[in-house]
């Protein structure tokens, strides 16, 4: 069987891209059995060739109207697969779909009938609201960081903004490197309406990183490489925190106007 990839240079070097984070999500802890969820916006390198590929299943409803993902192809990882498998083989652990005329169903293209995430309606609202903003990101990512999911069991991590202050505080390349901060939604059920809703909203009040309270994160970036990173410099930021209170003492943290230098130098977000 041929992949889809053969012969496409630039779409497999974004899937070989969801392949190495995806082993990085397990090596790091943070994607337990089939934890966690990618999906990327592939369409600025779907060809003709692969416009007139059939379906290999489906239609399937989304399950919602997402009007502005017409013509939309998106790479997801599959339902119920593991991120260590899919780090090395992501088109038996993933898809490519194509969202259909009209934005309430998809089909899957390529390799394998691999059905998506279960997340998929969120992830897409998520991409169709990216798309409606005119925003540049691509890719979206759900992981479960075990430092910063620990966090989020005090109400004092919890108030907007309290963990992102003492976070970037930690060392200044958290705020050069994820310059919006992290964003917090209380607890709702996974999979749910409302936290696909809540999760949307708090991406909208300008971060790029959101934080499910006892849950993880989700995350948006140019590409997932790029989404991956916001979270990994969030966490080693919550490791650095963790080791100063195992030491025996609570960490000073840089200064507000040694952060708001940084900001100016730098030409930060916030
Ligand atoms: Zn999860």
């Amino acid at each position: 069987m041929t992949s889809i990839l053969e012969n496409r240079p630039l779409l497999k070097a974004e899937i070989d891209k969801v392949a190495e984070v995806a082993g990085y999500l397990w090596q790091k802890g943070w994607a337990e059995r089939n934890g966690g969820n990618i999906t990327i916006n592939i369409t600025e390198w779907v060809d003709d060739g692969m416009r007139t590929l059939p379906a290999i299943d489906g239609p399937r409803p989304i399950g919602k109207k997402l009007p502005h993902l017409e013509g939309c192809w998106f790479y997801c990882k599959g339902t119920g697969k593991r991120m260590r498998d899919l780090a090395r083989d992501p088109m038996a652990n993933g898809s490519v779909i194509r969202i259909l005329e009209g934005c309430t169903h998809y089909e899957i293209v390529a390799d394998q009938p691999v059905l998506p995430t279960s997340e998929l309606p969120s992830h897409l609202a998520v991409h169709d609201d990216l798309l409606a903003k005119g925003s540049p990101y691509r890719a979206s990512l759900h992981t479960h960081p075990i430092e910063l999911v620990a966090m989020t069991h005090s109400r004092k991590w919890m108030e907007k903004d309290v963990a992102t202050r003492m976070l970037w505080s930690m060392i200044p390349e958290t705020k050069a490197f994820c310059p919006r901060g992290l964003g917090m939604v209380p607890y709702m059920l996974p999979s749910s309406v409302e936290l696909a809703d809540a999760t949307i909203r708090t991406l909208d009040d300008d971060y790029d990183v959101v934080m499910w309270e006892k849950h993880g994160v989700f995350a948006v970036d140019t590409d997932v490489m790029s989404a991956f990173d916001q979270v990994d410099v969030l966490n080693k930021a919550a490791l650095i925190y963790l080791a100063a209170r195992g030491m025996g003492f609570e960490p000073e943290g840089m200064s507000d106007a040694q952060m708001q230098e940084l900001s100016d130098a730098f030409g930060l977000a916030k």
